[in-house]
């Protein structure tokens, strides 16, 4: 295995000289990664239950995906939007044979796929009421997250995101998740959309109820509205579906995806049936760097991968049988866990109080997980993660909570 072409052994000091304090960073220097596996600067291997936020869909440095990335940087690595090329047109292609009928837009970001998302929104308000400023609510859902930018902050409704950063974009309301009536309460004539994560990630793993997203789809039949699905986390096989709304059955009008699409490289994408897809015309929605040939080849072999290794079906299976392991650590460790959220590869441990330290105790022992609102502690295992990982994560969990406090 070839060594990691930049070895420093002051990384932490130029972190804390140089780089801006927006994290509380572990303390932990990453050099090296490898499928499940990666390794800190002084050898030490982790399992990696993090998948960098649910992004190392195929687990670091995929052979294919490696290999993918080298052929097209050696190629072709950008030419923007002003010209085709054909790993965009072949990758819009393959997104609409999962999501449906419709067309792709690609950009950088999951914050940048929401606020295409949102301008989607206002521009189906203008078509609506046939006027500018009138039709543009959008009701999301409490302890939501879409993301940094001023769109995304505005419809994540956390003190500590929205903190000095008002006045924030109007026309954002949010409704209890799981209950419709709570929703159905806030569509007035000037709303336009609801705008929700199908899984909720960083607020808890919390997923929409069936009988929710059904309810919110006749919502939005019945007034026009555009249903927007936050995919970003949960999409691209996360859960066991291609998306996480496919579970139950119901369309959605709009898409927004990342984390995992690319498997690492920058990719947001947003994908809208036909109808609403034709409210962007030219000059409405931009960017330099989206859906770049380099972007769309690194997408193209996660798409590869996971249908070749048959990917989604494996975290479908291995998830739920991995579900009712970690569902008797409930009984085990009363005292410390709630309760298991979430399906396929999106589990949250709930917790009876801050994760903080048991993350930290975990990493310790070997297995890096994410914190997440509610006390709980996502487990996040890149996509080709056997059963083998999942049981040695597992046992690493037991052995933690085992230990006397
Ligand atoms: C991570 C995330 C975002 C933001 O994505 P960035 O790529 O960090 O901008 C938006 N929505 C959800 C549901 C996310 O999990």
């Amino acid at each position: 295995m070839s060594q990691p072409s930049i070895v420093r052994t002051n990384t932490a000091e130029l972190y804390d000289a140089y780089v801006m304090k927006n994290y509380a960073r572990a303390p932990l220097t990453l050099v090296r990664g490898q499928g499940v596996s990666v390794w800190d600067d002084t050898g030490r291997e982790y399992l990696d239950f993090t998948s960098g936020v649910a992004v190392a869909a195929l687990g670091h440095c995929h052979p294919t995906w490696v290999e993918a990335i080298r052929r097209q940087a050696g190629e072709l690595i950008h030419v923007s939007n002003l010209f085709r090329h054909p790993n965009q047109g072949e990758l819009a292609r393959r997104i609409v044979q999962h999501a449906g009928p419709g067309r792709v837009f690609f950009c950088n970001s999951g914050t940048e796929a929401n606020e295409g998302l949102i301008k989607l929104a206002r521009l189906h308000g203008v078509r609506k009421t046939g006027e500018e400023g009138k039709c543009y609510k959008i009701i999301c859902a409490k302890q939501a997250f879409h993301g940094r930018t001023f769109g995304g902050m505005s419809a994540t409704p956390q003190e500590k995101i929205q903190k000095g950063f008002r006045p924030l974009v109007p026309g954002f309301s949010f409704g209890e998740l799981n209950n419709l009536q709570s929703f159905a309460d806030l569509v007035d004539a000037d709303t336009a959309a609801i705008f929700i994560e199908t899984v909720q990630g960083e607020g808890g793993v919390l997923p929409c109820t069936d009988e929710f997203l059904w309810g919110l789809r006749k919502l939005c039949d019945q007034h026009n509205l555009l249903l927007m699905l936050d995919e970003v986390q949960c999409g691209v096989g996360r859960t066991g579906d291609f998306y996480a709304f496919q579970h139950s059955g119901i369309r959605a009008d709009a898409i927004g995806m990342a984390k995992g699409i690319a498997n690492g490289f920058p990719m947001g994408a947003i994908w809208a049936a036909e109808k609403h897809a034709e409210l962007f015309t030219p000059g409405s929605h931009g960017t330099t760097f989206g859906g770049s040939p380099l972007a769309c080849a690194a997408a193209l072999a996660v798409l590869d991968v996971l249908a070749k290794d048959n990917l989604v079906e494996k975290v479908r299976t291995n998830g739920a049988a991995w579900k009712i392991e970690l569902e008797k650590l409930v009984i085990d460790f009363p005292q410390q866990v709630k309760t298991v959220t979430g399906r396929g590869y999106m589990i949250g441990l709930v917790l009876q109080s801050d994760p903080v330290p048991c993350v930290a105790a975990l990493r310790e022992a070997g297995l890096l997980t994410v914190g997440a609102g509610g006390n709980s502690i996502r487990l996040l295992p890149p996509l080709i993660a056997t059963k083998e990982h999942l049981d040695r994560a597992t046992a690493i969990i037991r052995t933690v909570l085992g230990r006397p406090t």
